[in-house]
């Protein structure tokens, strides 16, 4: 395949030797110098340090415990079986929670806050001695490139558990005047974008706040949280404090509907969620619930455009488009709608989609057949409904689940693709005249994640911030995280904040 990168210089991400093409780089007879053509080298992560059992049981008081019925997690890039895992059935989830349950009674309740954050500490230590393996095993079970999961998903995860491992014995500090006391058993449920990070976003402040744990993978990427069962057992954590289970919706169901679970975290998605909603209602349980996004990017006429053009990228074709806060909605002013558009087709033609496990890599694999259906049935919609297509013209591997990074122009505001969540590397560009008309657009969805605002001015940053219904609002940039920096939605995106201070509310009574 032919992709164009830097200036003016085609480049081929046939995963061959990046060198200068030796025959187009010379002087032409008029001393102009010819165009260089550049081929990328393959720079395969080296996969053959980590360690992967063939199949994992569940991970239930501090042991391996077998279950009756296993199913296939496969790689994404190549549809390959990587290793089989338990599927927990209710009766598994009965375990898991009497486990946690006993667990929280025993020890985790009793031992000093001191003791708690130390543990914590320890895991966050061993993911940061393991976290080449973890980036491995991350984008070979999810399709996301390696070079995120090196420099996103792993390294955030642990910094997630470094930070409340400091809030442990420092409650009162969080919650002044307040005598806050952990809540028990903490149910939950994770989805297949960032697994290991979510895992991080809910095991570590629910542990700092004295709660034990049942936690859920989701169907399509279970291993990086098995492996983080070996880190908990090799951080000697008391058993059954943390329990890690795999399976689909039902063992879901079976954690929320337990009368022992008095917290329920879920990340999913809104159709989802509005059902824990319902199953949780007139219960004790807490709830805190992050659903899906349709997040607006605002690019006012006086934004730096080439900076924005990179947020742009970054904003909706990060892990292929697979966030909850992606920026999938473009809102951009009218005066500059063309330049903007045609430097994102610039753009688009460097990005280097394939084998996740390549260090060049910008756009992974989708991560399951099921999600590649569904992105495929929205722009065929948005192509129906009138929006004019662009797609990236590189070649997609023979094998696995892809799709090339794509954006629709024209969008209306009534069309699917400008209202319903894609979850895949297709933007939506809209136009706008004045900040009133963006912030209306902004704010016109159902969801209320996430937006973003590129302008020079600082006060047109804050006027439009304040006015734009969204839990995370970027400036300048997007897709940016921190473990001290709260994360959730409003509307259907959810409710309850994941990270910082506020992210301990959740779990204490
Ligand atoms: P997606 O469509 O992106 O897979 P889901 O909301 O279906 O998102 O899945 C997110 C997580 O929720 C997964 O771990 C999945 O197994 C779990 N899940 C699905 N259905 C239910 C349910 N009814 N109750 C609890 N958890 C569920």
């Amino acid at each position: 395949m032919k992709i164009q990168a830097g200036h003016k210089q085609k480049i081929s991400s046939n995963g061959n030797l990046l060198k200068p093409n030796t025959k187009t780089d010379s002087l032409k007879s008029n001393g102009v110098l010819k165009k260089t053509v550049w081929e990328y080298s393959k720079s395969i992560e080296d996969s053959k340090h980590i360690k992967l059992k063939s199949e994992y049981d569940l991970f239930i008081g501090g042991k391996w415990i077998k279950t009756k019925k296993y199913f296939e997690t496969i790689n994404p890039s190549n549809e390959e079986v990587i290793a089989k895992v338990a599927y927990a059935s209710n009766e598994d989830v009965n375990k898991a929670v009497n486990a946690a349950e006993k667990a929280y009674d025993k020890v985790w309740s009793k031992i000093s806050a001191k003791e708690r954050g130390k543990y914590i500490f320890r895991i966050a230590r061993i993911l940061q001695e393991k976290a080449r393996e973890f980036a491995v095993i991350e984008s070979m079970d999810g399709g996301k490139p390696i070079k995120e999961s090196k420099s996103v998903d792993i390294p955030l995860a642990l910094a997630h558990f470094f930070y409340y491992a400091g809030w442990a014995d420092k409650l009162e500090l969080a919650f002044p005047g307040r005598k806050v006391s952990p809540i028990g058993v903490a149910g939950q449920i994770i989805p297949w974008n960032f697994p290991l990070l979510m895992a991080a976003w809910k095991i570590a402040p629910a542990l700092a706040c004295g709660n034990t744990v049942v936690i859920k993978s989701a169907e399509t990427t279970p291993l990086t949280l098995y492996k983080l069962a070996e880190v908990i057992e090799e951080a000697e954590l008391p058993e059954g404090v943390v329990n890690i289970i795999s399976g689909d919706g039902a063992t879901g169901a079976a954690i929320v509907n337990h009368p022992k679970t008095k917290k329920i975290a879920f990340t999913g998605s809104t159709e989802v969620g509005k059902l824990i909603m319902k199953q949780t209602a007139g219960t004790d349980k807490k709830l805190t619930l992050e659903l899906g996004g349709k997040a607006a990017n605002i690019i006012f006429e006086d934004a730096p455009i080439d900076a924005a053009i990179e947020g742009i990228i970054n904003g909706i074709y990060f892990n292929q488009g697979h966030v909850c806060c992606a920026g999938s909605r473009l809102l951009v002013q009218e005066s500059i709608k063309d330049i903007v558009i045609k430097k994102l087709r610039y753009r688009l033609k460097s990005l280097r989609v394939g084998d996740p496990l390549d260090k060049n890599t910008d756009v992974g694999s989708i991560n399951s057949i099921m999600q590649l259906d569904r992105i495929k049935e929205l722009v065929k919609s948005g192509i129906n409904e009138g929006a004019k297509i662009y797609q990236s013209e590189c070649s997609l591997p023979q094998r696995g689940y892809w799709f090339r990074p794509t954006f629709f122009s024209d969008v209306a505001q009534s069309h699917r693709i400008a209202n319903e969540e894609i979850f895949g590397p297709v933007l939506s560009i809209l136009t706008f005249r004045t900040p009133a008309e963006a912030i209306e657009k902004a704010n016109n969805t159902f969801y209320g994640l996430s937006a973003g605002v590129w302008t020079d001015k600082g006060s047109k940053i804050f006027k439009t911030l304040s006015k734009l219904r969204a839990g995370v609002i970027w400036s300048n940039t997007f897709n940016k995280f921190n473990p001290a920096s709260p994360f959730g939605g409003y509307k259907e995106s959810g409710f309850g904040r994941e990270g910082g201070r506020h992210g301990l509310e959740a779990y204490v009574k």
